[in-house]
């Protein structure tokens, strides 16, 4: 009786194993059924972006430029074009566009000018290119990615980069191109605010634009590009331009693109630090980019969010700020949103 009790056990026991290594196999399968074609993702920047402060057209306009963006990434992706190659078009739309501070549209340093960073990387092999305080490359990105593709450097700021770009017959314009007189009325302001002594709005970014895509074939590639935050001084550079800050790309864990006060995600290497939870924390994207914006950045003062996906093509939209412009587009869906709620 009691043999036939342990044998009856073991017999269970053995098609309780079989069963869930079958269901193991099978979920597998499931994760790499769900897995999309492509994904992409974006933001137009972080910051008190409230409900209260948007008329319905500029709300429409900020919509449609992040659909029109996203269009032109999804666009790439969907003819089978690559990942870098998507991030670069979305960006480009969103540095043309003055509603975002990157581009035209970028804020004004102190001495009224417009010094713009911008970053790439490739997840395949992890190269990147990066461009600082630059003021006359039409777009920074595709200098970043210049850089990445066509130097053995990674940043290059400044005349240097200026030099570099004209030399690779980037569109090279007029400081004036990136003029815009909102940026400029919100320069005054936050000198005026200095001058009296008064406290200096809070919110002197918003508009940094990012992208991350994964193609068909399975490669990631993020990108970031701004115009830095008003009033900035001294060739100040924020994290945009900064590989493992702003911007991070690894095929095996995600690629990211960030938004908000610089100089905390350059501290707290935020982008390389969702990516490192990853790798050697075993944690899900969703898990790491929620405990680097939630929980560590609030605690240390560091206002902003991210975006970002896996080579799974799960999307993460992360901020701790009132709003952040943002979306993403899969195969059979898109959503476009501005707003916490
Ligand atoms: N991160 C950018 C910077 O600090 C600004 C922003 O994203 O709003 O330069």
């Amino acid at each position: 009786m009691k043999f036939h009790s342990i044998f009856l056990l073991v017999v269970v026991a053995m098609i309780v194993n079989c069963t869930s290594k079958n269901d193991q196999t099978t979920n597998t399968k499931k994760v790499d059924k769900a897995k999309p074609e492509y994904a992409i993702v974006i933001h137009g920047g972080a910051g008190t972006i409230i409900r209260a402060d948007m008329t319905p057209e500029k709300e429409a306009a900020y919509i449609s430029a992040l659909n029109a963006a996203l269009d032109a990434g999804e666009g790439v992706l969907k003819s089978g074009g690559s990942s870098l190659d998507a991030v670069e078009a979305t960006i480009h739309i969103m540095e043309e566009s003055p509603l975002f501070n990157a581009g035209k549209g970028a804020v004004f340093t102190h001495d009224g000018r417009n010094e713009l960073d911008a970053s790439i990387m490739n997840g395949k092999d992890q190269k990147a290119g990066a461009v600082g305080g630059v003021s006359t490359i039409k777009s920074p990105i595709s200098a970043a990615r210049a850089v990445m593709e066509k130097s053995e450097h990674v940043l290059l700021t400044g005349r240097g980069a200026e030099q570099f770009a004209k030399e690779n017959a980037l569109e090279i314009v007029d400081p004036s191109y990136f003029f815009t007189e909102f940026r400029w009325q919100a320069l005054q302001k936050a000198l005026e605010e200095e001058r009296e002594g008064l406290e200096v709005t809070k919110d002197k970014k918003k508009g940094t634009v990012g992208c991350v895509a994964l193609d068909k074939n399975g490669n990631i590639a993020a990108g970031t590009s701004t115009g830095g935050m008003t009033n900035k001084r001294w060739n100040r550079f924020g994290d945009a331009p900064i590989i493992g800050a702003g911007t991070f790309a690894d095929n095996a864990t995600c690629g990211v693109s960030c938004t908000g006060h610089g100089e905390y995600f350059i501290r707290y290497t935020v982008a390389r630090d969702i990516a490192a939870m990853m790798e050697y924390g075993g944690k899900s994207l969703e898990e790491a980019a929620e405990y680097i914006i939630n929980k560590k950045l609030v605690e240390k003062g560091g206002e902003g969010g991210m975006v970002a996906l896996d080579a799974k093509g799960n999307i993460v939209m992360k901020f701790n700020s009132q709003g952040m412009y943002r979306g993403f587009a899969l195969p059979d869906r898109r959503e476009v949103k501005i707003f916490k709620d």
